[in-house]
């Protein structure tokens, strides 16, 4: 019988003041989505293949943190165009705690609680106006998404990753976006392959 290893650490902290990761991090909601992938649901783009990676409990945690962000994905897409507020605007709000790396008055970059590389911070608009996504920008959004852009910019120099970076958007629920706030997360200090997976 597999197992699903899984550290009670800083996450499990922070899932407790915040239902997104409680959701990311279930065990229930783990071990179900890794049986649905063992059991040949259909493969997304979320979704790491099982069988070549079924020889070690690290392969397991990356399939369950795959499967974990698909069902993340999904159950926020799910809820995208309420117009709702999201885990950002308390964010924004400093209701919720995060370590802000830069700020102005149209943007707040703060570090992801989930990093994906030794830098990780994500850049947000601090006025939403309907940008739940990248395909919802409207022609009134231009000056916003450039001011984001340029932020990235910014935010990569403060971080000393000026020569090597990569900034990531995800849209729709294909490509995981769990967080229905536009964002770009810029990535850097560690090696970067291409094309991503
Ligand atoms: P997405 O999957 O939508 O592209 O990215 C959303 C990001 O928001 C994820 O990388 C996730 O780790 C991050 N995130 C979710 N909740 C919080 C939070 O409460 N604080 C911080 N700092 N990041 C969060």
């Amino acid at each position: 019988m597999i197992s699903f290893p899984f550290s009670a650490s800083k996450s499990m902290a922070a899932a407790a003041a915040n239902p997104f990761l409680l959701l990311r991090h279930s065990h229930a909601l783990r071990a179900l989505t890794t049986a649905k992938t063992s059991l040949g649901f259909p493969n997304s783009h979320c979704r790491i293949p099982i069988l070549p990676l079924l020889h070690s409990n690290r392969s397991i945690h990356r399939i369950s943190a795959a499967a974990d962000e698909e069902a993340s994905a999904k159950a926020a897409a799910a809820s995208a165009d309420s117009g709702g507020p999201t885990i950002f605007d308390k964010i924004i709000a400093k209701e919720i705690p995060s370590t802000i790396v830069y700020e102005d008055e149209k943007v707040l970059a703060f570090r992801d609680i989930s990093p994906q590389a030794p830098v990780h911070v994500l850049v947000i608009p601090k006025f939403r106006d309907g940008l739940t996504q990248l395909s919802k920008a409207e022609p009134r959004h231009a000056e916003i998404l450039g001011h984001l852009l340029y932020a990235a910019k910014i935010v990569a120099e403060k971080e000393g990753i000026q020569d090597g970076f990569r900034v990531v958007i995800n849209n729709g629920p294909d490509a995981c976006q769990s967080v229905y706030h536009l964002h770009l997360h810029i990535l850097g200090k560690r090696p970067m392959k291409w094309p991503p997976g």
